[in-house]
């Protein structure tokens, strides 16, 4: 290829719709890390807004007869690698900003896994508890039919994210399936899997997260066992890490959902929680434990703090309080730019989210292959195949971040970043 231009630099000044503060954390970890990612200027400079974005407003028929209409959206942005891939969410916080946002991690994660995909995110601004089943379905599926233009198994394929599940995506495939007239389950990962959903697949960020947390522990010369272990939000990937942990001989104390923590010094009995989880719909009143705040919990003394809840948690305002030898982000930008700072002025290292929740996105993809070719794997298979796609990428960025003194986020993100800009380079801006 002839030798690059330097980027015509635009003003740098994001479109109204990118600038949001999730956005601007994104392209800010971006900027970051190109003068040590080493690539073409014109090539970064694609690589800083999504390719494409869908704003779509759904109508919803509501129990009561009445009429909702909910702003959606889907982001895809690089399709350089294959079909961009992504979660959808149902979340009152649900922006076009945030999508792309998360959409730029996809990419970089799916970049770092060496995965044939970009980077997308969707989701709906709704608040996801007010509807029953019946409005979930009906909203789903319209939303579904709203993403035709641009979703598909060679395109787009979407996947749960926070507050979407197996029962959603079912919905999604069903949705999909009747517009072409036959049964397309590759249209969508997190399947039930009865229509073709991937064992392991539920579990699989959760199990993700401790791989690597294992792997990093192991490198920085200590042990899981006994260690002493915080996880915020307790749901699909943070239960499933808390449970791996104490397989693992760590003893986790403390966990939280949305309305709060319980701690208990010693250990929590997950299995109990889980019970009571079950029959009182939340972690509150949990018997035997101290009632601690999520702004509390984050700040508990222990060895592994694991962010499995949402964005933004760890801040300028608290990460001097953290008290954590190490952070694991089972969330997707749990950490603000500052927060990032200050945990690293403080020594306490931060397994990046882009590395440490790729599980999902990687079992994500072992389903699509397997959809694809109608031949299914069994659990044992997949654990090993997931494993060995971890810790590979555990190694690479370890590796990167000791031989150029980066931190280990800084070495995801270069590794991810050259992986997508060596393609695009070699595929050429079109025309
Ligand atoms: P989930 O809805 O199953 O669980 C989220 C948990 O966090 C719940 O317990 C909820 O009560 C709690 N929570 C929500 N907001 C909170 C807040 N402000 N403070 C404290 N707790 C809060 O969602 P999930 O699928 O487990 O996703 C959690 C995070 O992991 C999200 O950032 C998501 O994007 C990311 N992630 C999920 C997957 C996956 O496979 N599910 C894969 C990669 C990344």
């Amino acid at each position: 290829m002839a030798q690059a231009k330097p980027a015509a630099a635009w003003s740098g000044e994001l479109p109204p719709e990118l600038n949001e503060p999730l956005y601007l954390q994104a392209v800010g970890q971006l900027d970051q890390v190109l003068p040590h990612a080493d690539i073409d200027p014109g090539v970064a400079e694609r690589l800083r807004y999504p390719e494409r974005a869908l704003s779509t407003s759904i109508p919803v028929r509501l129990d009561d007869g009445s009429v909702g209409v909910y702003p959606g959206y889907r982001v895809q942005h690089s399709s350089v690698l294959g079909p961009t891939k992504g979660g959808i969410r149902y979340d009152k916080a649900v922006t076009l900003g945030e999508c792309a946002a998360l959409a730029m991690w996809m990419t970089w994660k799916c970049a770092l896994l060496r995965l044939p995909y970009g980077g997308a995110k969707g989701g709906v601004r709704c608040d996801p508890r007010s509807f029953s089943m019946g409005e979930l379905e009906r909203l789903t599926r319209r939303f579904t039919t709203e993403l035709l233009p641009i979703i598909g198994p060679e395109r787009d394929i979407p996947a749960p994210d926070m507050a979407t599940d197996e029962q959603t995506m079912a919905w999604m495939m069903d949705t999909y399936s009747m517009q072409v007239g036959h049964a397309v389950p590759e249209i969508v990962t997190g399947k039930p899997l009865s229509v073709g959903g991937s064992v392991l697949r539920p579990e699989a960020t959760g199990i993700g997260v401790v791989m690597v947390v294992a792997e990093a522990v192991k490198r920085m010369g200590w042990s899981l066992e006994g260690a002493s272990c915080v996880v915020q939000g307790y749901g699909k990937v943070g239960a499933v890490a808390a449970h791996e942990l104490g397989l693992r001989g760590a003893r986790v104390v403390a966990v939280s959902d949305i309305a709060g923590g319980i701690h208990a010094p010693r250990r929590l009995d997950l299995a109990a929680v889980d019970a009571w989880r079950r029959e009182h719909g939340g972690l509150e009143g949990f018997p035997d434990t101290e009632r601690v705040s999520n702004a509390e919990l984050l700040e508990l003394p222990c060895d592994v703090l694991v962010l499995a809840a949402t964005e933004e948690q760890v801040t300028g305002e608290n990460a001097g309080r953290i008290s954590a030898r190490l952070v694991a982000e089972g969330a997707n930008g749990p950490t603000t730019l500052v927060g990032d700072r200050i945990l690293a002025e403080r020594d306490i290292p931060v397994l990046p989210d882009i590395l440490t929740n790729a599980g999902g996105v990687a079992v994500s993809y072992f389903e699509w292959v397997q959809d694809l070719q109608r031949f299914f794997w069994d659990r044992d298979e997949i654990r090993s195949r997931l494993h060995d796609l971890m810790t590979d990428a555990v190694n690479r960025v370890w590796t990167l971040a000791e031989s150029e003194g980066l931190s280990f986020r800084s070495a995801a993100l270069v590794t991810s970043i050259r992986e997508v800009a060596e393609a695009l380079e070699a595929r050429g801006i079109y025309p």
